[in-house]
């Protein structure tokens, strides 16, 4: 191991990816340092730190978005970096940068990379100006609802309203005819502004039936970059993913080399560091069109983990220590089989509601070809304060087929008692004929309801 290796790390962040960075880091010989509000007193991430301080109470506000908080738990603690997770302040470029100003690295790109990926509209213009691909639409932010309608004429309905600087789905809206786009926008400027205090919309292609399919990427801070692949996310519902998978049963191969290739090029030159994620949507015809940048590590990375047998956090720690992806890889990376992640949640199947509560009953599953990725225990507590989390589940398999059926016997043994979980749900894809013959789009779950 190099000798620059942080000695300490602070992860700011809960739950099972507060967990995996610990995991990641008793790998390396690195200290660990968990914070946790006072809701997650209990939990595992606590008991296997190193060092664990409570930052407040159950509201994330007042705790893992408690920016002043954390970097003082950093401070007492004296850690070399910090590992934000997802979520929480994962893409916050603020935090990065007083990350930067306390002399603690943060894990992840830099402030201004965080930044100019979260503005959606720039990161489409410098992924086109790099020959990615992306889908018809506005040039930059729309300025009136006439320019609305022209772009819109010029590259035919329906088409999609997007906040510049939107998440989780918000500040978007479907328009199918310029009678009712000058409404569309004003609504989608109005949300966006609330939401995300930028009222910036832009406007791109609707793609009625689309797969998901995105990419995980690696980049050194001295201009390497790997790409490792795609994952297929379009079992989701309401936008949120369920199911992911890697490789996908859909994309064609000469597809994968030609879009790899060009977005090694846009991440070097934008100077992109760390691990990221590169999401875009294919059409019927299987082109993939770039919608956006996630600078961060994803809640699915371990079916990508799987396959290529590169463990992604302990990459990320490294790159963040200044050591160079060749190193850190060792060699070319084989894609080998194929891997399933399910999510499990803390849900009711037949509504989706949150179920919270008491987990009274727990088994988990193992055996050849199956990873767990948990913070669940028996008589542990799933808060209603966050994302309702329980349990990632991943089959790895020679093959789709073999990963599938990996999949259904782990579902099987896999008891979570004392709170709904999606477990059957899953049961339900797993058997349906679609999901088996590769046969689907980001509608399979809504056209079940
Ligand atoms: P957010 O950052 O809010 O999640 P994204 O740009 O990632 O926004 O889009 C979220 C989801 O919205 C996509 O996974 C897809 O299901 C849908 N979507 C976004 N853009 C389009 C589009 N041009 N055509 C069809 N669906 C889209």
């Amino acid at each position: 191991m190099a000798s620059g290796l942080f000695k300490k790390v602070l992860i700011a962040n809960r739950g099972e990816i507060a967990l995996r960075v610990i995991c990641a880091c008793k790998d390396l010989g690195i200290q660990t340092v968990a914070v946790y509000s006072e809701a997650d007193r209990h939990s595992l991430p606590v008991r296997f730190a190193d060092q664990a301080i409570c930052i407040g109470p159950a509201r994330s506000a007042r705790s893992y978005l408690d920016i002043p908080s954390i970097i003082s738990a950093a401070e007492i603690t004296n850690v070399d970096a910090i590992h934000p997770g997802y979520g929480f302040l994962s893409e916050n470029a603020g935090f990065a940068e007083v990350c930067r100003v306390s002399g603690i690295k943060f894990i992840g790109p830099d402030p201004e990379v965080i930044s100019s990926m979260g503005i959606k509209e720039r990161a489409r213009a410098i992924m086109k100006e790099h020959g990615v691909p992306i889908l018809p639409g506005s040039e930059g932010v729309l300025s009136s609802a006439e320019e609305a309608i022209g772009t819109a004429n010029r590259i035919g309905y329906p088409v999609i309203l997007k906040a510049s600087a939107g998440g989780g789905g918000r500040g978007m809206r479907v328009c199918n005819s310029a009678e009712e786009l000058p409404n569309l926008l004003a609504q989608a400027q109005n949300e966006a502004g609330a939401a995300f205090s930028s009222a910036d919309v832009y406007l791109e292609k609707y793609i009625r039936a689309p797969r998901h399919i995105e990419f995980q990427l690696l980049a050194d801070e001295h201009g390497n970059v790997e790409i490792l692949g795609e994952r297929e996310c379009s079992i989701q519902r309401r936008h949120q993913k369920l199911l992911e998978e890697s490789p996908s049963p859909a994309l064609r191969a000469e597809v994968r080399k030609r879009v790899e290739t060009k977005l090694k090029d846009a991440i070097k030159a934008i100077g992109y560091s760390n691990a990221g994620t590169v999401e875009f949507l294919m059409d019927e015809k299987g082109d993939l069109f770039f919608i956006e940048v996630n600078a961060r590590i994803q809640v699915e990375h371990p079916v990508t983990e799987m396959v290529t047998g590169v463990d992604l956090v302990k990459a990320q720690i490294r790159i963040a220590a200044g050591e160079k992806l060749p190193e850190i890889l060792g060699g070319k990376v084989e894609r080998r089989g194929h891997a399933i992640e399910c999510r499990i949640n803390a849900e009711n199947p037949e509504n989706f509601q949150p179920s919270p509560g008491r987990i009274t009953g727990f088994n988990l599953p193992g055996g050849i070809g199956i990873r767990v990725d948990t913070h669940a225990h028996q008589d542990g507590v799933i808060p209603p304060y966050y994302d309702s989390l329980v349990a990632k589940l991943i089959a790895h398999g020679r093959d789709r087929d073999e990963a599938i059926q990996r999949m259904k016997r782990a579902l099987d043994l896999f008891v979570v008692e004392g709170i709904h979980t999606s477990i059957p749900l899953h049961k339900r894809i797993l058997n349906e004929k679609d999901f088996v013959d590769g046969n689907f789009d980001t509608n399979f779950i809504t056209r079940w309801t």
